[in-house]
This record gives structure tokens, C-alpha cells and sequence, in this order.
């Protein structure tokens, strides 16, 4: 029998598990809240470590792709000290394949592939133990009924009250994003300054980081020690205000860094939440989390890569039992059922 199998969030991690699902034959519904793929911009650029986030692309077919449209020399690392001494300049050797840089998007597009994605699908809840299995109510008021519902949607997820009574808690730590065109043409000292991957300038309870991504674009990233109230006698939609008052907060630092910060273009406030590292639950059939659902981090590089390697882990075992393939099969551990963090007991209807 085959089991009817819904992810709530097509981030990383949800995709790479209906991906795993789509690749062995097993359908799979994708409800995502954004209204279309290109609904709001996809964000920065991310580094695909060998052993995570190649990993699960590997399992669902899709590394080669990935090489075809990885940036290797993205790898690049430059850090400074805030009067721009140059504290480390590593550049990759061209066979480095050990953690090349995508840009979200085609990540996305990547393993959105031949999905069936079912857009502005926003769950509202999600209530296990039904007769007829989870019943999932969406947010214009309807339900549907499904054997099992992973939710992968992220740190404010609406499936997780489900299994975990926990909610993520700021870090204490925020961050203003911005970001620059076409550097190579419009900004050439400042891409110089960036090199072929990222810039990082690290002062006390401040840190400024330069990404690029395809294309000449370059996103910033200036972090900031601060109550999360820090902002309110500023309004984050002004960007000139918003400009000002970081110029204030990172003076002194050489001129050169500061110039990413004078010509960025809008600035995107996001404080950094996390769940406890100790965060678990018990085991409630037919609902399971994933990524930052789970296990939300700060950003230290390897968010989206366990994200994908989870979605990856629980769609081999969740293949194997829904079809005929035995877990081997698929590329995947033959203890697979129990790998990675031991929730994967889920489809026990
Ligand atoms: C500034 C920054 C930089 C980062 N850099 C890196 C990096 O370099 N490398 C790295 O590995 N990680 C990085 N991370 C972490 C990474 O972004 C996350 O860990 C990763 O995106 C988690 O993937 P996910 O699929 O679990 O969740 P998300 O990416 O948050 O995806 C969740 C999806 O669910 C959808 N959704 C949400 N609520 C609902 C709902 N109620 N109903 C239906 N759909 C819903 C959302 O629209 C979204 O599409 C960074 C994070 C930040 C903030």
C-alpha cells in the first residue's frame, strides 16, 4: 500500500526529501506557503560540504547537476582585521570540490525540479492521532488527511507543536543584510577587496561579511551584538537612517569595508533564533520535522547543509518501506531507519 506522504516547506529540506521520495517512485506532496517560487528573493549563497549537503544531493541523484553549477573558486575565504590587516587569504586549488558555493535559488530550482509543489498551500496546524491519519488545516480553511506529515517549515513551523511544545529563542546576535550589483563592472575595488568567494571582518561583538554569489552579486552581511529592541528608535524601512546608524555602530573600521556598507542598496533586519541543541520529542506517528523545524541554528555554515542531509536520510528509509527497495538500494545505510538523530520511525500506520 502506498502510503499518502506530504512535506510541509519546500526549503532545503523538504525538497531534498520529496526529492529522495520522487526519485524511487514514491509520490509526495509539497504544500509551501509562497505563493510561487520567485515570490520573494531566494537570499545569499551556500557552501555544499562533501559529507552533508553533497551527501543528500548525492542520494537524490542530483550531484552532477549540483557540479555543473557550483562556484569552486566560491570556496575562496579572506578575513581582515577591522584596520583591514589581512589575517588569512585562502584560495582553493581548482580540483577542490570540498564545500563549492550555490546560489540559493539554483539550489532550489535544482531540486524543485519535476516536483509537485502545490504553492500558497500556508499550514496552520497539524493534529496527529485522526482515524483516517494527521489532518493538516491550511490557512484558508482547508484540511486534507494525510499518513504522514514531515514538516520542514523552518523556525517558526507550524508543524512542530505537533510533536515539541519548544519555541525558538533569540541569540542575541542580529544582523542586517544588504546587498550589491554587478560589483565586477560597478564596484571593481570593492570586488577586488571581496575576491572570488567571501570577505570577512571580525571586531568586537561586530563582524561584517562579504558574499558573492552569480553573477557579480554581492550580498553583506553586518552582525551586531544587541538587544533584539536595539531598533526602535530607527525605521528598519529607511535605508538611508538604517545606512547611517550602521556606520555609527562599525566607526573606525577601515574605509574600504565601511565602503560595503555605503553602497549597499536596502537593509534586511534578521535576528538569529535558535531551538536548544538539546531539542528532541517523542516519537507521535505519522509527524516528523526536519532541518530548522528541528533544530535551528545560527548561522554557522552548516544549517541548509543538515537540513538537506536530513531530508535526505529520512526519504531512503521512508522509499524503502513505502516500495519494494531495500535500503541499500538506494545508496542508503542498511541501519538507516534509525541513522542521523533516531526520528525516522514514522510511517508505523
Ligand atoms: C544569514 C544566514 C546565512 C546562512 N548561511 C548558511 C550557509 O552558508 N550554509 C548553511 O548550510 N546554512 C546557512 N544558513 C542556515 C540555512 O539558511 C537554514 O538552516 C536552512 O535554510 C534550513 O532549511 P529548511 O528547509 O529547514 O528551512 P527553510 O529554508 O526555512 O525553508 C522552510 C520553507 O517552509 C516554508 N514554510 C514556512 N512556514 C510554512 C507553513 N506554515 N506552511 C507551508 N510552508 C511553510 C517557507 O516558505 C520555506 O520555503 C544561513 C542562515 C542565515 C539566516
Amino acid at each position: 500500500m502506498r502510503h499518502r506522504i506530504a512535506v510541509v516547506g519546500g526549503g532545503p529540506a523538504g525538497l531534498t526529501f520529496a526529492r529522495v521520495l520522487h526519485r524511487y517512485g514514491h509520490p509526495v506532496t509539497v504544500l509551501e506557503r509562497d505563493p510561487a517560487p520567485d515570490a520573494r528573493p531566494p537570499g545569499g549563497t551556500l557552501d555544499l560540504h562533501e559529507k552533508l549537503g553533497q551527501l543528500a544531493l548525492d542520494k537524490a541523484g542530483l550531484l552532477e547537476e549540483f557540479q555543473a553549477l557550483s562556484r569552486p573558486e566560491g570556496q575562496a575565504m579572506r578575513i581582515l582585521d577591522t584596520d583591514g590587516t589581512v589575517l588569512r587569504d585562502w584560495r582553493p586549488r581548482p580540483d577542490d570540490l570540498a564545500h563549492p558555493e550555490i546560489d540559493r535559488g539554483q539550489l532550489r530550482d535544482l531540486l524543485l525540479g519535476p516536483l509537485d509543489v502545490r504553492w500558497g498551500r500556508g499550514v496552520t496546524q497539524v493534529v496527529p492521532g485522526g482515524r483516517d491519519g494527521v489532518l493538516v488545516h491550511f490557512a484558508d480553511g482547508r484540511e486534507e488527511t494525510y499518513d504522514l506529515v514531515v514538516g520542514a517549515d523552518g523556525a517558526w513551523s507550524r508543524v512542530r507543536p505537533a510533536v515539541s511544545p519548544v519555541t525558538p529563542h533569540y541569540t542575541g546576535v542580529t544582523s542586517l543584510e544588504t546587498s550589491l550589483d554587478d560589483v565586477d563592472t560597478r564596484h571593481p575595488d570593492l570586488a577586488r577587496l571581496i575576491g572570488d568567494g567571501s570577505l570577512a571582518v571580525y571586531g568586537a561583538n561586530r563582524s561584517l561579511v562579504a558574499q558573492r554569489n552569480s553573477g557579480g552579486h554581492v550580498k553583506v552581511y553586518s552582525k551586531l551584538r544587541a538587544p533584539l529592541d536595539w531598533h526602535t528608535d530607527l525605521d528598519l524601512a529607511d535605508a538611508e537612517a538604517v545606512r547611517s546608524s550602521l556606520l555609527a555602530l562599525f566607526d573606525g573600521w577601515c574605509a574600504p569595508v565601511l565602503d560595503l556598507l555605503r553602497r549597499g542598496t536596502a537593509f534586511v533586519h534578521r535576528p538569529f533564533y535558535v531551538l536548544p541543541v538539546s531539542h528532541t520529542w517523542p516519537h507521535v506517528p505519522g509527524v516528523t520535522l526536519l532541518g530548522d523545524a528541528a533544530h535551528l541554528m545560527p548561522p554557522l555554515g552548516v544549517g541548509a547543509n543538515l537540513a538537506m542531509l536530513d531530508g535526505a536520510e529520512l526519504g531512503c528509509p521512508v522509499s524503502a518501506r513505502s516500495g519494494h527497495l531495500g535500503p541499500s538500494d538506494l545508496g542508503c545505510p542498511e541501519n538507516s531507519e534509525t541513522s542521523g538523530s533516531g526520528i525516522v520511525s514514522v510511517c508505523s500506520r
